[in-house]
């Protein structure tokens, strides 16, 4: 009967999107991992780029990497299931060092996050002394830990203005950083790929990049745009800022995944392409029945995908995969991370 209620509510949201059939095996599973939530006193987060049935039906609270940050600081409950990828798990354990913190797939990565290690920014700012660190939040702890304040999609050019300063660290992602750096006017390079700067008070530039891509939004490209442009003339395009910085331009909109279905929500057009992992495509299409959205999805992201109802279950059921950070490192890594929920 649970399952009954579980099914009715995955019909009425994702009857266009998933087939019937595997509405009713995932409306089963669902109901057993809401039982299972209650029974081990857990919260589960999801991030936007879950898959539809996982995303509408088992987690307490959705979102993206910032606001489930403060969903993560916030719970009372013993268990934190994180429904997303590691880096975003360990945050949660930074904030919660005392409670138990899983997620569900034992590898569930981020090429961002593995781009840059904290040996890499700690020569970083041996190169550029007294220059401030802002870090992405995907980035793995020990990176965050060697940082002044953490930042997501949605707060980088907040979290940049709020350092007052006139040249900043921006690691890792090259696009982030290009998108922000053209917002904030600010001049940027990229040490790794250019001969040696020397720190001497005389810079012409005004931001420090990384070679970090995503590689979900590194895919896609102008021409593609263009392409769909010609096909459906009246689409409005949304892109994530992980786009490069001529995605961005070539688009209607840009921003964290929330500011995209804040934006979809709010406007009126026809039809939408959505330029992001194409989860969240079906996500918003269940929440906007009325709206086409476009999908552009030969890529997804390895990563959210290992995240399924079934290894949901068993974190569950089996206590696992636990997420650990040592204490040294949580301390420090919990600085950035506050300093950027300050800044909101
Ligand atoms: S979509 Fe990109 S940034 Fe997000 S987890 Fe996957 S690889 Fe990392």
């Amino acid at each position: 009967m649970i399952a009954e209620a579980v099914y009715q509510d995955l019909k009425t949201k994702l009857a266009d999107v998933v087939p019937e059939f595997e509405l009713h095996y995932k409306a089963e599973l669902a109901a057993e991992i809401n039982q299972l939530k209650r029974e081990r006193n857990a919260v589960i987060l999801g991030h936007n780029y879950m898959e539809p049935a996982l995303f509408h039906s088992i987690p307490d609270f959705t979102g993206d990497s910032l606001a489930l940050s403060r969903q993560a600081a916030a719970t009372d409950k013993d268990i934190i299931v994180f429904c997303g990828v590691e880096f975003m798990a360990e945050t949660a354990k930074i904030l919660n060092p005392n409670k138990t913190v899983l997620l569900p797939a034992e590898k569930a990565g981020c090429s961002l996050a593995a781009s840059i290690t904290a040996e890499d920014v700690r020569q970083l700012k041996a190169q550029f002394p007294g220059v401030p660190v802002v870090t992405y939040i995907n980035t793995y702890a020990d990176v965050k830990a060697e940082s002044d304040v953490c930042c997501t999609s949605g707060n980088a050019v907040a979290v940049v203005e709020s350092l007052k300063s006139d040249t900043v660290i921006f690691l890792p992602d090259e696009f982030l950083a290009g998108n922000v750096a053209k917002e904030t006017g600010k001049h940027i390079i990229f040490p790794t790929k250019t001969p040696p700067v020397k720190f001497n008070g005389q810079m012409d530039y005004q931001m420090i990049g990384w070679h970090g891509r995503c590689e979900v939004h590194d895919k896609f490209n102008v021409p593609d745009i263009e392409a769909v442009r010609r096909q459906f003339p009246d689409v409005v395009i949304v892109a994530h800022p992980e786009c490069s910085p001529e995605v961005v331009e070539a688009s209607d909109f840009s921003g964290s995944t929330t500011a995209m279905i804040r934006f979809v929500e709010e406007t009126s057009a026809p039809r939408y392409l959505l330029l992001t992992e194409c989860a969240m495509g079906d996500n918003i299409a269940a929440s906007n029945p009325d709206k086409e959205m476009l999908r552009l999805c030969s890529v997804r992201c390895p990563h959210m995908n290992q995240i399924t109802l079934e290894e949901t279950r068993d974190a569950l059921k089996f206590t696992q995969y636990v997420i650990d950070v040592p204490e040294y490192i949580r301390v420090r890594a919990l600085q950035a991370v506050e300093r950027m929920l300050a800044i909101g």
